[in-house]
């Protein structure tokens, strides 16, 4: 089934009677060229670019739940290329070109919006810090400006700009930048993946990974032993879990992330705002609730929920930055579990078991990387050589101390 203007109008005029599943639910095979685990934006975007880019369609994805019920569809939707160490510059440049074509390439509506970024500084440093960030932007191909304050105070008349404590006093801003809407991401990979014949297992959940001699030959899983010539772990905040099935131990930390939204007001912030003081982080989404977080929970944890104490410390950053949404009613808030490794940055490599591949360590920014870590890990999978723009992610950067550490704060997960 193709979308269509042409086919939303039939369907409208004929009772939304013509609609089918967006994908099959097929019953797992017992062997399959390739698995990979979980179902999240990643080991979607993983399988249908093995299908695509490499014609590799004897796979399938195994998801322990549903279909966009991770960190996919619970992050705040933030997608940037504004990075600034070797590593990561490249890599999230290649993950934005590879939105700006996404939603035609899948014929799916994720309602990519390039509504722009502005980081806001508030000392002289930070404004020399984002200055050399916007130039390794430049340099990358990407997009930057560095806006002074009276630049910010009119475009983004809200905040409070004289804060004695936090003075705005201008912001990097990516007009590339922008949102989309997350569990759109998910169901479009799916369903790309799925029309290429790729199988998406629901309600499978990895319990067991079955080597010998050192070579991966499958998985166990909750509907049964699957036998697979190579796998991939794509599980988000369950890395170090899973890779424990195979004997490995990662870097790999998990703590719970939350994310907020109002009720929904009238059109407010026509962009994405992130405060330079304190890790806060909004934009408003198509339903006009304002949707916004901030900082991890400072402990390693498996809830996948809210708690109270991190919602006042990410709500006083919002009314130290626009005492005005203080006016605004909380509607909800949820919790995803984030695997952080120690400098922040990700892992896309093979694990020293023939055949097992790992892309991890997305920490609280990997949903901006979904297209580019999808691409890099089917090119690692399919053809055993590192793709290019994701070459550092390696797992043994932590052994040689040679860390991609974009907070500059050194090898405390939490931090980054
Ligand atoms: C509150 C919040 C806000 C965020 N905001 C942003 C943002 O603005 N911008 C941004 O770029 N990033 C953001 N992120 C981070 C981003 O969402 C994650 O880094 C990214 O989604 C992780 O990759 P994923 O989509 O593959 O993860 P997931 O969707 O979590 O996918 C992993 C899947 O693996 C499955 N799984 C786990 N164990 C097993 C098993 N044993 N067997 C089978 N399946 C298994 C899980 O059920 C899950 O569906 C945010 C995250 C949170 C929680």
């Amino acid at each position: 089934m193709r979308f269509s203007a042409a086919r939303v109008f039939w369907e409208g005029l004929t009772g939304n009677t013509g609609w089918t599943p967006h994908w099959r639910s097929p019953e797992p095979k017992s062997e399959y060229d390739i698995v990979i685990i979980g179902g999240g934006g990643h080991g979607l975007a993983t399988a249908f670019y093995l299908a695509k880019e490499h014609g590799l369609t004897n796979v399938a994805v195994l998801e322990k739940g549903w279909i966009g019920g991770g960190n996919v569809g619970r992050n705040t939707t933030i997608v940037r290329a504004n990075y600034g160490m070797p590593g990561n510059s490249e890599f999230y440049s290649h993950s934005l070109k590879l939105w700006e074509v996404m939603e035609q390439e899948l014929n799916y509506n994720a309602m990519m919006s390039q509504r722009g970024v502005y980081n806001l500084f508030h000392s002289d440093g930070q404004r020399d810090a984002y200055a050399r960030r916007g130039n390794t932007m430049i340099n990358q191909g990407d997009d930057a400006h560095l806006l002074d304050r009276a630049a910010v105070r009119v475009r983004l008349p809200f905040l409070d700009h004289d804060n004695a404590r936090f003075p705005v006093l201008g912001a990097l801003y990516h007009g590339r930048g922008g949102t989309a809407r997350h569990d759109a991401v998910a169901w479009g990979y799916a369903r790309g993946a799925d029309m290429r014949g790729v199988d998406i297992i629901q309600n499978c959940e990895v319990t067991g990974i079955d080597i010998e001699a050192g070579r991966v030959r499958g998985v166990q899983t909750t509907r049964g032993a699957i036998r697979a010539k190579k796998v991939g772990i794509v599980v988000a905040g369950r890395s170090s879990q899973v890779a424990a099935m195979a004997g490995l131990r990662l870097p790999i930390e998990s703590h719970v992330l939350q994310a907020f939204v109002t009720e929904g007001l009238k059109p407010l912030i026509d962009t994405v705002v992130t405060f330079g003081m304190g890790h806060f982080y909004i934009s408003q989404s198509d339903k006009g609730g304002l949707v916004f977080g901030g900082d991890l929970d400072f402990y390693a944890s498996y809830a996948q929920r809210g708690n109270l104490p991190m919602a006042e410390h990410v709500m006083e950053a919002g009314m130290a930055l626009m005492p005005m949404i203080g006016q605004a009613k909380m509607l909800r808030s949820w919790g995803g579990i984030m695997d952080m490794t120690p400098d922040g940055s990700p892992i896309i490599d093979r694990t020293p078991v023939d055949g097992l591949y790992l892309d991890a360590g997305w920490c609280y920014g990997g949903f901006k990387a979904v297209p580019g870590s999808g691409f890099s890990f089917a090119h690692l999978i399919a053809t055993d050589t590192h793709h290019a723009p994701a070459a550092r992610f390696r797992l043994d950067r932590f052994a040689r101390g040679d860390l991609i550490d974009e907070e500059a704060t050194g090898s405390q997960h939490n931090l980054h």
